[in-house]
């Protein structure tokens, strides 16, 4: 067992010990499998909500109605859910019912691919009811069941289906890929906001243009918002760079707006249509300017300053792909070789400005940015009585 199961163990064992099953489930035992590294580790228990109310006397009702409870043990939170089956699936998405079961079978089987419907006991004994032992080990996903009903029932499971393949370096197995396929429609269902959330997390996975190349292939990507008008792009950028790692979701935006040439304008309008944050939009904004930039011609010192060295990077490695000739060493010694780094350490501000006797005003702004420019540039030195001197001149009206 992984050290990150060894308190969960001693929770799946109190519940053992009152006469009800509990497991392992779900990714946890997937990513242990694979010698991969866990983030969340998921229990599942044949104990009713308020029978685990009985065996633990701390607990907090996260996700109650889905029978989800946060067990206090040891001074450590657990989340268990009680085995559950689904039904309904009127909106595409979500199921209007759930029933509690005593069977673990039947919670495994509403799983989307087997090989996230695996359990393991407390002991490290794995149960595997639908062969996702023998698809972890041919590298596949797949759906468990009947795939058609499956992506029915949920049309999400078709970006999930995408993102495990990139984020695993899985194949999507034939069956489930045909039904994606027929299923691709059923996307317009789905919420923006979680199409969002897998496509992120496919394109920082480890293959994201196989995963693009699959969306394009199965015509999901027909069906998704902005991106769906520039496939030819997309295309072009599967064939362009087959193999790339990206490390923040600025860069997976950065890359796709360099990729369909998107000005400031058309990016914004794919961002916001995608409900990303103001951060990340502003911040892949800048980015995607330097990388542009790069793409053609050295920054000049203004736009290093300007960008920032955390976007720098993530500019440079999108624009590497383009421009082979782009050096992250270079680049560092340019930006170290800033006289400042940010506004804070220009040796002069808006309240020197008022003690020199300027008077109060957004003329002040304007000056303050004119010696900053001169000063990022090498022009001035950095210094409070030159500048204020040059300040003056400037600005002749005043003292
Ligand atoms: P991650 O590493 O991203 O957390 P995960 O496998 O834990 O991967 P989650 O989205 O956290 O994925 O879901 C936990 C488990 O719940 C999955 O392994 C799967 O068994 C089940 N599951 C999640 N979403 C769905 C869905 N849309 N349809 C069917 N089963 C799902
Ligand atoms: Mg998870």
């Amino acid at each position: 067992l992984p050290p990150e199961f060894l308190d969960a163990k001693q929770v799946l064992q109190k519940i053992e010990q009152h006469g009800y099953q509990a497991y392992f489930v779900g990714g946890c035992v997937r990513d242990t499998l694979l010698h991969k590294e866990l983030h969340d580790v998921d229990l599942a228990t044949s104990a009713y909500p308020a029978e685990i109310k009985q065996i633990f006397p701390i607990t907090i009702d996260t996700g109650i109605e889905h029978g989800t409870i946060t067990v206090r043990y040891d001074r450590k939170s657990f989340e268990i859910t009680t085995f559950r089956t689904e039904s309904g699936y009127q909106d595409y998405r979500r199921p209007d019912q759930v029933t509690f079961v005593r069977s673990l079978k039947e919670d495994l089987q509403r799983r989307d691919f087997t090989i996230n419907a695996l359990a393991m006991t407390a002991t490290g004994d794995v149960i595997d009811l639908f062969s996702g032992l023998r698809d972890l080990d041919q590298r596949l996903i797949k759906a468990v069941g009947d795939p058609e009903q499956r992506f029915q029932e949920d049309a999400l499971r078709l970006m999930r289906a995408v993102r495990f393949g990139s984020q695993l370096d899985f194949c999507i197995e034939k069956q489930t890929l045909v039904a994606m396929y027929h299923k691709a429609a059923l996307l317009e269902k789905i919420s923006i906001e979680r199409i969002n959330a897998e496509f992120s997390k496919m394109m920082l996975g480890q293959t994201p243009m196989h995963g693009l190349e699959q969306m394009i292939k199965t015509k999901i990507l027909q069906h998704i918002p902005v991106l769906s008008a520039y496939e030819p792009q997309l295309q072009q950028l599967i064939s362009h760079v087959p193999a790339v790692r990206l490390k923040t979701n600025v860069e997976v935006w950065t890359l796709l707006a360099v990729a369909l040439r998107l000005n400031s304008t058309k990016l914004k309008h794919l961002l916001r249509t995608w409900k990303n944050s103001n951060q990340l939009l502003n911040e892949t904004v800048i980015a995607t300017q330097a990388a542009q930039t790069m793409c053609q011609r050295e920054l000049t010192a203004w736009e290093l300053y300007q960008t920032g060295w955390v976007l720098l990077q993530q500019s440079a490695h999108v624009a590497l792909l383009y421009r082979s000739t782009i050096s992250l060493a270079r680049l560092q010694k340019q930006y170290q070789k800033l006289p400042i780094k940010k506004r804070g350490e220009l040796h002069i501000n808006g309240k020197s400005l008022l003690k020199a006797g300027f008077t109060p005003g957004p003329h002040l702004g304007q000056v303050l940015e004119q010696l900053e420019k001169s000063v990022v540039a090498g022009e001035l030195p950095n210094d409070t009585v030159a500048l204020l001197k040059v300040a003056q001149k400037l600005n002749p009206k005043e003292d």
